[in-house]
């Protein structure tokens, strides 16, 4: 791209991938169960597969705002990187798992050969970016990763889920200097690990839109209702916004304006993380975006974008 195509600084989305991302194979079967009953013509593939990614990349590279994206690489995270949002015992079980070539760690959720590597990128990756941000080098930057991270706790794996990338972007930047974060999440499903990870703490805002499926068993023991407020010094600074099926991009739009704007403005974060896993509908994002952007992103100086 020549300097008169370059987009300002202001309009220019970092995006921050590696391709090892794509080698965490999550299998076939039906739906996420890895089974075969037998009787199916094709077995499905496992809902969290390189495909998806693989399209998001295509139409950042390809689609109508490729001239406002500048690609970065990313990186392996550091053992020690890790340990600042997970336990030492759960960093172990899941090396043992990768030494041992794989494991099931909760339904759906299979560490394979390659599995730790692509795991090890994404959270990487996700810190190359987030420091981008913190070293002032641009005011967006689009973390595009998997295995996808909000569902995983301090110590243990949930939902397709090993390492909390949001978490770890979130310590980065608290480790970093950054007094307050917030944390917005509207993949469709409750951010539990994210949540669980800072429930206890006031310097972070965790707050989460998703349909009110309540708990799914012993990987994910947080219901995700309004009632789950934090604990402690972090009383009053988890936000869970449960929506019923069929929420269209209005209710989305309500929620955002009458709840998550106003507590993040009361909050004045110094950053912002928001984790948009895309599952909650095909336009949601864009919609929220269009038109939350004004209010939000005068809320808060960066704004650092994860894919969950
Ligand atoms: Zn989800």
């Amino acid at each position: 791209m020549d300097s008169s195509t370059s987009p300002l600084t202001s309009e220019r989305i970092d995006v921050f991938w590696e391709e090892g991302m794509l080698k965490h194979y999550t299998g076939t079967g039906v739906f996420d169960t890895l089974t075969d009953p037998g009787f199916l013509e094709v077995l499905e593939k496992h809902p969290e597969n390189s495909d998806r990614v693989k399209n998001m990349v295509s139409i950042l590279k390809k689609g109508p705002i490729s001239q406002y994206i500048s690609w970065n690489a990313g990186r392996l995270a550091l053992i020690s990187e890790l340990l600042t949002f997970h336990t030492q015992e759960y960093i172990d079980e899941l090396m043992q798992a990768d030494k041992d070539g794989g494991k099931i760690l909760c339904e759906g959720t299979i560490l394979n050969p390659g599995s730790w590597k692509a795991s090890l990128f994404a959270a990487g990756t996700t810190l190359s970016a987030m420091k981008h941000i913190l070293d002032g080098n641009g005011k967006i930057a689009y973390a595009l990763v998997r295995p996808p991270g909000h569902h995983a706790q301090p110590s243990r794996a949930d939902g397709y889920c090993f390492l909390n990338n949001a978490g770890l972007a979130v310590q980065l930047a608290l480790n970093s200097g950054c007094k307050k974060v917030a944390v917005i999440d509207i993949d469709v499903h409750y951010g539990n690990g994210t949540a669980e990870g800072f429930y206890r703490s006031d310097n972070v805002l965790t707050i989460s839109l998703h349909m009110n499926h309540g708990t799914w068993g012993p990987s994910h023991p947080q219901n995700g209702s309004v009632d789950e407020l934090g604990e402690g010094e972090g009383y009053g600074f988890n936000l869970n916004i449960p929506l019923p099926n069929g929420t269209g991009d209005r209710g989305y739009e309500y929620a955002m304006h009458e709840l998550v704007i106003p507590a993040v403005q009361k909050f004045e974060p110094d950053i912002m993380v928001l984790v948009v896993g895309q599952d909650s509908s095909a336009v949601s994002f864009f919609s929220l975006l269009k038109s939350t952007k004004p209010k939000l992103f005068s809320s808060v100086p960066y704004i650092f974008i994860l894919c969950t």
